[in-house]
């Protein structure tokens, strides 16, 4: 199996020898945002880090701590929802990959798990692409970065992303916690925000089991479904880094 391993814990004489061997660098961006009653608030982070780490099973190369900071989506009038200014999260996106490639990373995977982010990528990728030509920057979100090669559905904490979860990490997901009835007087956080900021497709009844959810209803996602896509992505990634860089197939 490649070498992969965590940026952060490398010496530099490491990366030195890790960049001739597998010059990847996997970066998954996050989000802390509320997911449901059922999932972690890093659903985005943890669903992206782990799809990085699948890949870097296949390819080697290093994996960057997940990026926590984003923004963008509407989902920030739940409470435990951390939204900051674009401008702040997309410059540490642009300058941080800057880096990244002019240190001698030839391959660059931003894997957004906080679909918005796919905005900001579409502002500053091309940029990026025009400035290092000769690298392959691969970027978007488990649903689109593969571009049609691959069909993966995403929602809002509903059947896809509650599907993903259960694939990726079951043991931070919680299917029973998915109760009716809950009001703001027993759960502070169930409190529905302004009609104002109500996105049209968004469950906001706080006594709904699939509030702030977004999607068909999760309490039909299984690991088998959530397993089907990750491997898809996985898969062609892994193929179209291999064709790149002119290895055998990993
Ligand atoms: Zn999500």
């Amino acid at each position: 199996m490649p070498t992969w391993h965590r940026y952060e814990e490398l010496r530099p004489d490491q990366l030195e020898l890790l960049l001739k061997e597998a010059p990847i660098a996997h970066w998954p961006l996050g989000l802390l945002e509320h997911h449901g009653w059922h999932l972690p608030i890093g659903f985005d982070g943890l669903k992206a880090d782990r799809i990085c780490r699948r890949l870097a099973d296949r390819t080697g190369g290093v994996l960057l701590p997940v990026m926590w900071w984003g923004g963008l989506g509407g989902h920030d009038v739940f409470k435990w929802s951390h939204y900051q200014d674009p401008k702040a999260f997309g410059g540490m996106l642009v300058e941080t990959s800057r880096q990244l490639l002019a240190y001698g990373f030839r391959v660059l995977v931003l894997m957004a798990g906080h679909y918005p982010w796919q905005d900001v990528l579409d502002a500053e990728i091309p940029a990026l692409r025009q400035a290092f030509p000769d690298a392959l920057i691969l970027a978007g979100t488990e649903i689109s970065i593969c571009g049609d090669a691959v069909t993966v559905r995403g929602d809002h904490a509903a059947r896809e992303e509650t599907s993903f979860g259960l694939a990726l990490f079951p043991e931070q997901i919680d299917l029973d916690a998915l109760t009716p009835g809950r009001d703001d007087t027993v759960w502070p956080g169930a409190t529905p925000p302004p009609a104002d900021r109500h996105h049209p497709r968004v469950e906001f009844d706080a006594s709904a089991p699939l509030f702030a959810q977004m999607g068909e209803d999760a309490r039909e996602a299984s690991a088998a479904r959530g397993e089907e896509g990750v491997a898809q992505v996985v898969d062609h990634l892994a193929r179209t880094i291999d064709g790149f860089l002119g290895r055998d197939a990993s």
